[in-house]
Protein backbone atom coordinates (compact mmCIF):
# COMPACT_ATOMS: atom_id res chain seq x y z
CA UNK A 1 0.00 0.00 0.00
CA UNK A 2 1.16 3.27 -0.30
CA UNK A 3 2.30 5.86 1.60
CA UNK A 4 1.51 9.29 3.31
CA UNK A 5 3.97 11.41 4.75
CA UNK A 6 2.78 13.63 7.77
CA UNK A 7 4.93 15.54 9.83
CA UNK A 8 4.87 14.84 13.90
CA UNK A 9 4.86 16.45 16.69
CA UNK A 10 8.19 17.98 16.69
CA UNK A 11 7.80 18.44 12.89
CA UNK A 12 9.92 15.42 11.37
CA UNK A 13 8.60 13.47 8.58
CA UNK A 14 6.78 10.44 9.50
CA UNK A 15 5.69 7.81 7.30
CA UNK A 16 1.93 6.54 7.51
CA UNK A 17 1.56 3.37 5.25
CA UNK A 18 -2.14 3.53 4.30
CA UNK A 19 -4.23 0.62 4.41
CA UNK A 20 -7.25 -0.55 1.91
CA UNK A 21 -9.92 2.01 3.51
CA UNK A 22 -10.01 5.95 2.82
CA UNK A 23 -8.88 8.18 4.65
CA UNK A 24 -9.34 11.54 5.93
CA UNK A 25 -6.36 13.55 5.67
CA UNK A 26 -7.61 17.38 6.68
CA UNK A 27 -6.54 16.58 10.65
CA UNK A 28 -3.23 17.31 12.27
CA UNK A 29 -3.46 13.25 12.16
CA UNK A 30 -5.27 11.83 9.65
CA UNK A 31 -8.32 9.57 10.14
CA UNK A 32 -9.43 5.94 8.39
CA UNK A 33 -13.11 5.96 7.28
CA UNK A 34 -15.12 3.25 6.22
CA UNK A 35 -16.72 3.65 2.63
CA UNK A 36 -20.34 3.42 3.99
CA UNK A 37 -19.53 6.22 6.62
CA UNK A 38 -18.11 8.51 4.01
CA UNK A 39 -21.34 7.76 2.35
CA UNK A 40 -23.87 8.02 5.16
CA UNK A 41 -22.01 10.81 7.28
CA UNK A 42 -21.28 13.19 4.14
CA UNK A 43 -18.04 14.00 5.29
CA UNK A 44 -16.91 17.04 3.90
CA UNK A 45 -13.29 16.65 4.52
CA UNK A 46 -10.80 15.74 1.96
CA UNK A 47 -10.09 12.33 1.61
CA UNK A 48 -7.72 9.92 0.10
CA UNK A 49 -9.38 6.87 -1.22
CA UNK A 50 -8.15 3.71 -3.05
CA UNK A 51 -9.60 3.76 -6.46
CA UNK A 52 -9.08 0.14 -7.71
CA UNK A 53 -9.95 -3.27 -6.44
CA UNK A 54 -6.26 -5.14 -7.37
CA UNK A 55 -4.43 -5.98 -4.65
CA UNK A 56 -2.18 -4.41 -3.46
CA UNK A 57 -3.99 -1.37 -4.26
CA UNK A 58 -1.92 0.92 -6.25
CA UNK A 59 -4.53 3.79 -7.57
CA UNK A 60 -5.52 6.29 -5.05
CA UNK A 61 -7.27 9.44 -5.80
CA UNK A 62 -7.98 12.47 -3.45
CA UNK A 63 -11.56 13.93 -3.13
CA UNK A 64 -12.71 17.45 -1.20
CA UNK A 65 -15.93 19.72 -1.34
CA UNK A 66 -16.25 23.03 -3.58
CA UNK A 67 -15.33 25.21 -0.60
CA UNK A 68 -12.08 23.51 0.59
CA UNK A 69 -8.52 25.46 -0.47
CA UNK A 70 -6.67 21.99 -2.09
CA UNK A 71 -3.18 22.72 -3.46
CA UNK A 72 -1.36 19.59 -5.19
CA UNK A 73 1.69 20.05 -6.33
CA UNK A 74 1.09 24.35 -5.78
CA UNK A 75 -1.59 24.08 -8.17
CA UNK A 76 -4.98 25.23 -6.74
CA UNK A 77 -7.11 25.54 -10.17
CA UNK A 78 -8.77 22.43 -10.55
CA UNK A 79 -12.66 22.89 -11.43
CA UNK A 80 -13.34 19.31 -10.27
CA UNK A 81 -12.42 18.32 -6.45
CA UNK A 82 -11.24 14.45 -7.54
CA UNK A 83 -7.26 13.98 -8.33
CA UNK A 84 -5.73 10.49 -9.00
CA UNK A 85 -2.66 10.64 -6.86
CA UNK A 86 0.69 10.36 -8.64
CA UNK A 87 3.91 9.03 -6.57
CA UNK A 88 5.25 12.09 -4.43
CA UNK A 89 2.73 14.28 -4.93
CA UNK A 90 2.23 17.34 -2.59
CA UNK A 91 -0.75 17.90 -1.06
CA UNK A 92 -1.58 21.42 0.89
CA UNK A 93 -4.80 22.08 2.72
CA UNK A 94 -5.57 25.71 3.55
CA UNK A 95 -3.15 27.13 5.35
CA UNK A 96 -2.37 23.65 6.67
CA UNK A 97 1.66 22.52 6.20
CA UNK A 98 2.42 20.13 3.13
CA UNK A 99 2.16 16.35 3.31
CA UNK A 100 3.56 13.68 0.45
CA UNK A 101 1.80 10.70 -1.47
CA UNK A 102 3.82 8.66 -2.33
CA UNK A 103 3.50 5.05 -3.93
CA UNK A 104 6.23 3.59 -1.91
CA UNK A 105 5.12 0.59 0.30
CA UNK A 106 7.74 -1.25 2.61
CA UNK A 107 8.04 -5.60 1.96
CA UNK A 108 5.54 -7.12 5.16
CA UNK A 109 5.63 -10.55 5.99
CA UNK A 110 2.06 -12.23 4.99
CA UNK A 111 0.20 -15.56 4.99
CA UNK A 112 -0.85 -16.74 2.03
CA UNK A 113 -4.61 -17.02 2.30
CA UNK A 114 -4.70 -18.93 -1.26
CA UNK A 115 -5.88 -17.99 -4.51
CA UNK A 116 -8.41 -18.22 -7.18
CA UNK A 117 -5.63 -19.36 -9.52
CA UNK A 118 -2.12 -21.07 -8.87
CA UNK A 119 0.88 -18.74 -8.05
CA UNK A 120 4.45 -19.72 -8.62
CA UNK A 121 7.32 -17.97 -6.73
CA UNK A 122 9.60 -16.62 -8.61
CA UNK A 123 12.79 -17.25 -7.37
CA UNK A 124 12.34 -21.23 -6.28
CA UNK A 125 9.51 -22.08 -9.16
CA UNK A 126 7.42 -24.01 -6.64
CA UNK A 127 3.84 -22.80 -6.21
CA UNK A 128 2.90 -21.39 -3.53
CA UNK A 129 0.33 -23.28 -1.17
CA UNK A 130 -1.80 -21.40 1.36
CA UNK A 131 -0.58 -21.18 5.09
CA UNK A 132 2.86 -20.06 3.76
CA UNK A 133 4.81 -17.43 4.42
CA UNK A 134 4.83 -14.84 1.82
CA UNK A 135 6.73 -10.89 0.92
CA UNK A 136 5.29 -9.57 -1.98
CA UNK A 137 6.87 -6.83 -3.90
CA UNK A 138 6.43 -3.98 -3.19
CA UNK A 139 8.17 -2.50 -6.31
CA UNK A 140 5.99 0.09 -8.41
CA UNK A 141 3.24 -2.16 -10.58
CA UNK A 142 5.03 -5.65 -9.36
CA UNK A 143 3.23 -7.35 -6.65
CA UNK A 144 4.91 -10.84 -6.94
CA UNK A 145 5.08 -13.42 -4.02
CA UNK A 146 7.65 -14.83 -2.85
CA UNK A 147 8.10 -17.56 -0.38
CA UNK A 148 9.65 -16.26 2.97
CA UNK A 149 11.41 -18.25 5.20
CA UNK A 150 13.14 -16.33 8.20
CA UNK A 151 16.16 -19.05 7.51
CA UNK A 152 18.11 -17.48 5.19
CA UNK A 153 18.93 -20.78 3.07
CA UNK A 154 15.35 -21.04 2.40
CA UNK A 155 14.37 -17.34 2.06
CA UNK A 156 13.39 -16.97 -1.54
CA UNK A 157 12.14 -13.15 -0.93
CA UNK A 158 16.01 -12.11 0.21
CA UNK A 159 17.63 -15.03 -1.08
CA UNK A 160 18.83 -12.38 -3.90
CA UNK A 161 19.55 -8.38 -3.97
CA UNK A 162 16.56 -7.57 -6.27
CA UNK A 163 13.28 -8.90 -7.19
CA UNK A 164 13.01 -9.54 -11.06
CA UNK A 165 11.36 -6.14 -11.18
CA UNK A 166 14.34 -4.90 -10.04
CA UNK A 167 13.21 -3.37 -6.83
CA UNK A 168 15.45 -4.23 -3.55
CA UNK A 169 14.36 -7.36 -2.34
CA UNK A 170 15.37 -6.80 1.00
CA UNK A 171 12.44 -6.68 4.58
CA UNK A 172 14.74 -4.04 5.92
CA UNK A 173 15.67 -1.98 3.54
CA UNK A 174 13.48 1.30 4.32
CA UNK A 175 12.29 4.17 2.22
CA UNK A 176 13.75 4.85 -0.77
CA UNK A 177 12.59 8.47 -0.79
CA UNK A 178 11.75 10.76 2.13
CA UNK A 179 10.41 14.71 1.93
CA UNK A 180 13.18 17.42 1.93
CA UNK A 181 13.69 18.88 5.40
CA UNK A 182 13.93 21.86 3.57
CA UNK A 183 10.78 22.61 1.88
CA UNK A 184 8.07 23.66 3.84
ZN1 LIG B 1 10.18 -19.85 -3.37
ZN1 LIG C 1 9.18 -6.75 -7.98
Amino acid sequence: MPTLWIRDDDCLWSALPLSDRPIEIDHPFPIERSAEELVDTQIDGVVLFPVDNSSPVTTWALLWGPDRDVRINGLSSFTVGIRVMDDRDEIRIGTGGEVYFTTETLPVVETFEGSTHDIFCPRCRKQIEPGQSVVRCPGPACGLMYHYNADKALNCYEYADNCVCGHPSTLDAGYRWVPDEVSG
